[in-house]
């Protein structure tokens, strides 16, 4: 919080004018409306009134969401949802994020602890999941996931391209092999790429049956894989949801402003709140 106020402090001297508010997206479960962490395990904050406490260091308002749904946010202002009315923003990663913006406006669910649509069950009695239920789409879709697949595929084809792509050290394998190896023309490459994806898809498509958004957006380090990843996972998205994509289309897109999605969310919401 210290280092928020100096940083503050000096943008402020650098421009010559005052900051007239201050955005945070936050991890963990997050009540924009009452600016409260309600629980952050990152932080090690349970119901934190943290807007209220910088607002009072600032003076200045200060504006909260949860670091997924500001990320969203920013996609919808001015990244890869800009040109859209509700999109849908999921990012992959070492964990799964996802931010619901609505008709313009984002959804947070009842004191910010909606909008989880990681753990949307899309395998009944599946993989365990960190909330203790099994077959969350967050088990399947997490990048270590699919790292996980790929490890196992090459231990079952010795022959495969995967192990020349590792230098044939398998702990070197990461969320790019699989994808590397699929656009090389390797068999079980293409195997897990398309295990991969199929999971991917279950969890979108029923995105897209609930909100009907007009874009879902792919962040994270996997959506690097642009159309290698989107192409195929929307034609895969468009067979499973209801009318198959016959009628209000759903797009699959890759995000466009990677680490800076929840900053720009943040700073536009922080906006909103004080014009
Ligand atoms: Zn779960």
């Amino acid at each position: 919080m210290e280092i928020i106020v100096s940083v503050t402090g000096k943008i402020s001297a650098e421009h010559g004018a005052p900051v007239c508010g201050l955005g945070i997206g936050a991890p963990g479960v997050v009540d924009g409306e009452k600016g409260v962490v309600r629980s952050s395990g990152n932080l090690g904050w349970e119901n934190k009134p943290l807007a209220e406490d910088l607002s009072a260091m600032l003076g200045i308002p200060v504006t909260l969401a949860n670091d997924a749904n500001a990320a969203a946010y920013g996609e919808y202002v001015c990244g890869a949802g800009k040109q859209y009315n509700s999109v849908v923003l999921i990012t992959l990663g070492t964990g799964v994020g996802s931010g619901i913006v609505l008709n313009g406006k984002l959804y947070e669910g009842n004191e910010g602890a909606g909008a989880e649509l990681r753990h949307e069950v899309i395998r009944f009695g599946g993989e365990k999941c960190a909330c203790g239920r099994r077959g969350c789409f967050e088990a399947y879709a997490l990048a270590t996931a699919l790292i996980k697949q790929t490890k196992w595929a090459m231990e079952k084809d010795r022959q495969s391209t995967l192990w020349r792509l590792c230098s044939g050290d398998i702990e070197s394998v990461n969320g790019k092999t699989a994808f590397d190896g699929a656009q090389q023309g390797d068999k079980t490459a293409k195997q897990v790429v398309s295990n991969y994806l199929r999971y991917l898809a279950e969890g979108l498509a029923n995105i897209a049956n609930t909100f009907r958004p007009e874009a879902i957006l792919i962040g994270g380090g996997i959506s690097a894989q642009g159309e290698k990843l989107t192409i195929p996972l929307q034609k895969r998205v468009e067979k499973l949801m209801l009318g198959h994509g016959r009628y209000a289309p759903v797009k699959v897109l890759a995000a466009t402003l990677g680490n800076d999605a929840g900053l720009v969310g943040a700073a536009m919401l922080a906006k909103n709140n004080s014009l």
